[in-house]
């Protein structure tokens, strides 16, 4: 009999494989995770091992207690054998604290040890995931399913290895005691067996369906309930439509919950009738066989208390089996982000760009944005299967180089390629051919950390942490000193306007903190690139919302933020173009026209072009931002 709870367990795993031929893979990798833990593993598994002796022990102590009584011995007999039921008793309850103690400290270093990789590896994931991926999802990831691992994980645990010992020594015992009676209760066990298979899987099919509809419950409220979702809602949504559809998904969750519970209390019904009814087998068979002398009446009491010691743990390991599944599903969800791969990733033998001024070299590069399957994950995203065709090619072989201290500036109309030229430089994507160089060594060749310190970028529209002034500056260099943010923010003519807010340096900023314009914003992030004095500066002038002075204090930043740098500017102002050691007209992903202001001008083509219909209007062009430049805003 003692192979029924590991056949029970084996098949657990069997069932798993033969549904998904991840789970082999994902047991392996979630005893990685528990490696770090197997001291305190062993501690439990010993202490599982104790307590079931002592559990085995109360029913024979009881049942010498009714023999000693039936055979009228001396009562010092009875009373030492009640005394040692209180002592176990106190034993098994001082092991219940220590018991509980461990599977949680197990539990949670678990949550801490999964969540801290989530994040650590979302973080570093490239710009093109975030852009592709819905928020909603990604944090219920971070939330539920770690959580719902855990939980799976210690209560698979506590409940299964303590089990399985109860369970081996209590059919040890009770065959010791009488095999027949034994042998004849336990006919009843199939009836555990044969729902708990059929049922595990309907609940793993069932959680996960709940799981996938929780988050994207979560991922249309984050959406729909931040201030730029809501103002959609407002101006073109459809709220009837909107609260219907989330009413039906809320409501398949009722229902599976509603299921799942109804199920779940089905089961356990069935086994405590199950076990009622071999109880009175046991009484009855046994009072049988006491009044005919073949057994002690103690013995029948034993075996009367075992049993119900026997049913216990038998119908925690079937309810292992439902635990097992939802802990590999909630598992495999987790680790289905840990296997994304970034597809921008350090090398292993990266250096440090070269100290001193740095040019800038783009040499025939060739780039399309990638695929989303390389990129995301289906489940993330809400849609079946992702999209796997390459990226047309949106750069087609672009080659310039900035001398250390020059400025580049791009132009050219709306879609050309600007911004994607701007976004290979600091690796928020990989060119797939040619190469971007910084100081003459290939941008995939340096350390992350020293091209961030290397190279500043100051997109359209700075974007703020919801955070302080002050953590939004530091950011750029954490170890700054007061005086040092009050001098680049006076640099960025942006100290007035920061002493004048309510907690100066310490107002809360941000999309619910003070509003601050957007040139204010630019003016922000034009001071945080001062601070970071970083030598390379990709900037994507604003296009619109400054009034005029707060162009004039953003061109005078700018001058600053320039000064001494090498510079690649995304120009929409004649200012900035002429002040340009070198102008390049981008056309439909290729360098249409390159040269100096007079130079081009004189050349009469695109860029003179350019020059009449945009530039001359009131100095700047009606540029439209990209979703690229929104998704650099984030990176930095
Ligand atoms: P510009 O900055 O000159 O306005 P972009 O570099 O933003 O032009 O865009 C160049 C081309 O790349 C456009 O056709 C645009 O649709 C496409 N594009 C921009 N961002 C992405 C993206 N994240 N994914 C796919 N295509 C993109």
């Amino acid at each position: 009999m003692e192979t029924t709870a590991w056949m029970q367990l084996h098949s657990v795993m069997n069932a798993q494989r033969d549904r998904r031929p991840l789970a082999r893979s994902t047991l392996r990798r979630i005893g990685a995770f528990a490696l770090p833990h197997r001291r305190r593993i062993v501690q439990f598994v010993l202490l599982g091992i104790v307590g079931a002796v002592l559990t085995v022990a109360t029913p024979i102590l009881a049942g010498r207690v009714v023999d000693a009584i039936v055979h009228g011995s001396d009562p010092g007999v009875v009373v030492r054998l009640a005394l040692l039921i209180a002592l176990i008793a106190l034993g098994e309850a001082a092991l219940g604290l220590l018991n509980r103690w461990l599977s949680a400290s197990l539990g949670e270093g678990l949550i801490l040890d999964l969540r801290t990789a989530v994040f650590d590896h979302v973080q570093r994931m490239p710009v093109a995931f975030f852009t592709r991926t819905r928020t909603g999802a990604l944090v219920s990831r971070l939330n539920n399913d770690v959580i719902g691992a855990q939980r799976a994980f210690s209560n698979t645990l506590s409940g299964v290895v303590g089990n399985v010992v109860t369970l081996l020594l209590t059919l040890a015992v009770m065959l010791a005691l009488s095999w027949q009676i034994t042998l004849l209760a336990l006919v009843l066990l199939p009836v555990f067996v044969v729902p708990a298979r059929r049922m595990g899987t309907r609940m793993a099919r069932l959680q996960r369906e709940a799981a996938d509809l929780n988050a994207v419950m979560g991922t249309r409220m984050t959406e729909r309930f931040s201030a730029p979702g809501a103002t959609l809602v407002k101006l073109f949504g459809r709220p009837d439509e909107e609260s219907a559809e989330f009413e039906a998904r809320a409501r398949r969750v009722r229902d599976i919950g509603v299921r799942t519970a109804m199920v779940q209390s089905a089961f356990i019904t069935a086994l405590t009738l199950v076990s009622a009814l071999a109880l009175a087998l046991v009484y009855g068979l046994g009072g049988w066989f006491a009044l005919r002398g073949s057994l002690e009446p103690g013995a029948v009491v034993a075996l009367a208390l075992l049993l119900t010691r026997l049913y216990a743990p038998l119908t925690s390991l079937a309810g292992a089996r439902v635990e097992v599944m939802s802990a590999l599903v909630s598992f495999e969800r987790v680790f289905e982000v840990l296997d994304l791969k970034p597809l921008i990733e350090e090398k292993a033998d990266a250096r440090p760009v070269p100290k001193g001024p740095v040019s800038v070299e783009f040499d025939d590069v060739r780039f399309g944005y990638p695929s989303a399957d390389k990129v995301s994950l289906a489940s993330l995203e809400e849609v079946a299967a992702l999209d796997t065709r390459g990226g047309a090619e949106v750069l087609h072989g672009i080659s310039f180089r900035a001398e250390p201290g020059q400025t580049v500036a791009l132009v050219g109309s709306s879609g050309a390629g600007k911004s994607t030229i701007a976004q290979l430089l600091p690796r928020l994507y990989d060119a797939d051919e040619g190469a971007v160089r910084i100081g003459g060594v290939d941008v995939r060749d340096v350390t992350a950390e020293s091209l961030r310190a290397t190279l500043g970028m100051v997109t359209q529209d700075g974007h703020l942490f919801h955070d302080t002034v002050r953590a939004n500056m530091l950011l750029a260099r954490p170890e700054a000193t007061e005086d040092e943010l009050w001098d680049v923010l006076g640099r960025a003519r942006l100290d007035d306007l920061v002493r004048g807010l309510p907690d100066g340096l310490d107002t809360v900023v941000g999309e619910r903190g003070y509003r601050l314009s957007g040139g204010e914003r630019q003016r922000m992030t034009i001071a945080r690139l001062l601070l970071a004095r970083q030598r390379v500066v990709i900037l994507d002038e604003a296009t619109a919302h400054l009034d005029n002075t707060s162009e004039a204090a953003v061109q005078e930043a700018l001058a600053e933020a320039l000064e001494g740098r090498t510079a690649v500017v995304i120009a929409h102002r004649l200012s900035t173009v002429r002040a340009a050691d070198q102008i390049l007209v981008v056309e439909a992903g290729r360098i249409a026209e390159r040269g100096t202001h007079d130079e081009l001008l004189a050349l009469d083509g695109r860029y003179a072009e350019l020059y009449r219909t945009q530039f001359t209007k009131r100095g700047y062009g009606q540029d439209v931002p990209q979703s690229a430049d929104e998704s650099v805003a984030v990176a930095y």
